[in-house]
């Protein structure tokens, strides 16, 4: 009954009308007002009313109904009231070849114009030829690829490979670090540290420790007192550097000696570069810097070019070949499919073409060295900024100073992440094809908002 009762002249007068805004480049005055109007009731309504108490506590007076609209460049976006902002959150890591890459968006157009998607039983070309570039450009014998969609999917997938891997021995335990993310499905949650997303879901997945990022002693102990309870380690899963838990690098030799346990002790070993990798800290993958080949590697965010989501779970032949037996004991319907692969193709082309991961060294330190020369007279404020590449995180002596900032920023059309959950370190992850002059107005608004600040929170 409830049913039938629908309307669907309503539904199709409304869809017909936002149709006709996709449509449009620039809207008038009048549409945006609708567009803004639409958007807030939505999210109240519809989406979660969560999210605008969020955008609240990043931004001043009414800027939290701030509707993002379109590209402007490589580096920045425009909000639909015209306002335009530097893009130094980077989409939390997904822009590193910029906004809108043309050669990205060429590649994605040209698939969609010839097959947007793939029959699923025939065999598609480019994810061969994609896996094949994967097979090239990863470190080491890494040689085989799953695709998905998100990096959840990537880090469920590298769980899998693990457990299968480890069937017949029944290894099923896995040591994940403190300040970890990994994701929020329920595999990767079970890696991933916060207790605050982890608690109302338990119980996660069996078998999941987690010992403290960077000590490698008490990854050791605890290897071995997994060993010595008859709970052997199926793999370890850690970051390189951590990219959520605030921009957090490990001692120079952590990820070698954890590297040396692993082999030890027969369990393998995941990197999870969703974030770290594609260029982001001045390597193509940030196992690099270290000289450290995984088993296993996990990419998403940045890997469709900013254009497509896509994800990729890259083993090395002595882990996948478990899989080949049948192919079918691990599947997405849309992992993998034409557009997101013609995006990962073209990405990793601009890339290399652009030279972007030695760029992203180069005004990853010039960032970082002008974001430390605003904050040199504010000691008080500022407790450290650190990075590697363009992985940069400010970490303030409080919360209430991370939001101020994080403010001031957006007032100043700067785009960075505070989170509701915690300011206390905000990232810097523009594109990696950041400009100069960019930086320079970046630093200009640091020093500019940190003297505000003063006024506001510290009295
Ligand atoms: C963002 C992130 C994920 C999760 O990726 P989603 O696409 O949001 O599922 C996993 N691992 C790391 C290191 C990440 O930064």
């Amino acid at each position: 009954m409830e049913a039938s009762m629908k309307n669907y002249n309503e539904v199709y007068e409304y869809t017909q009308k936002v149709l006709g805004i996709i449509e449009k480049a620039d809207v008038t005055q009048e549409e945006a007002q609708w567009i803004t109007n639409e958007t807030v009731n939505g999210f109240r309504e519809n989406v979660n009313a969560g999210f605008l108490d969020y955008r609240k506590s990043v931004t001043k007076g009414g800027q939290y109904a701030s509707v993002e609209w379109k590209d402007a460049g490589l580096n920045c976006f425009v909000d639909v009231n015209g306002k335009e902002y530097i893009d130094c959150l980077g989409g939390f890591g997904i822009y590193n070849v910029g906004h809108s890459n043309p050669k990205v968006i060429k590649a994605v157009k040209d698939q969609m114009n010839r097959q947007p998607l793939h029959s699923q039983d025939l065999l598609d070309p480019l994810r061969a030829m994609l896996a094949k570039t994967l097979a090239m450009l990863t470190p080491g014998d890494l040689k085989y690829s799953f695709f998905g969609n998100s990096g959840t999917e990537a880090v469920e997938a590298a769980l899998k490979m693990a457990k299968i891997y480890h069937s017949e021995e029944g290894r099923s335990t896995f040591i994940a670090t403190t300040r970890a993310f990994h994701g929020k499905s329920l595999g990767s949650l079970s890696g991933t540290a916060k207790g605050v997303f982890r608690k109302p879901f338990m119980p996660l997945v069996n078998g999941f420790r987690h010992v403290a990022f960077g000590d490698i002693d008490m990854m050791q102990k605890t290897m071995h007192a997994c060993q010595l309870v008859g709970e052997d380690v199926a793999a370890v899963i850690v970051e390189p550097i951590q990219g959520e838990g605030g921009v957090i690098i490990p001692p120079d030799d952590y990820l070698a000696k954890l590297r040396q346990l692993c082999d030890d002790y027969g369990a393998l070993l995941i990197f999870d570069e969703v974030q770290t990798g594609m260029g982001r800290t001045g390597k193509m993958f940030c196992a690099e810097h270290y000289g450290v080949t995984p088993d296993i590697i996990t990419l998403a965010k940045a890997f469709g070019g900013g254009v497509m989501p896509a994800s990729a779970t890259v083993a090395t032949e002595k882990v996948f070949e478990k899989l080949f037996d049948n192919p079918f004991l691990h599947t997405t319907t849309f992992g993998g499919n034409p557009l997101a692969c013609a995006a990962a193709l073209a990405t990793i082309n601009v890339l290399i073409e652009e030279n972007l991961p030695q760029r992203a060294a180069e005004m990853g330190e010039y960032m970082l060295n002008g974001l430390r020369e605003a904050a040199a007279e504010h000691g008080d404020k500022v407790l450290e900024v650190r990075g590697k590449g363009l992985l940069i995180g400010i970490e303030f002596v409080s919360d209430e100073i991370g939001y101020e900032v994080a403010k001031g920023f957006f007032d100043n059309g700067i785009l960075t992440a505070g989170t509701l959950i915690n300011a206390k370190t905000i990232r810097i992850e523009p594109p990696l094809t950041i400009e100069k002059e960019q930086c320079e107005k970046v630093f200009a608004t640091f020093a500019k908002v940190l003297k505000e600040v003063n006024k506001s929170v510290l009295v």
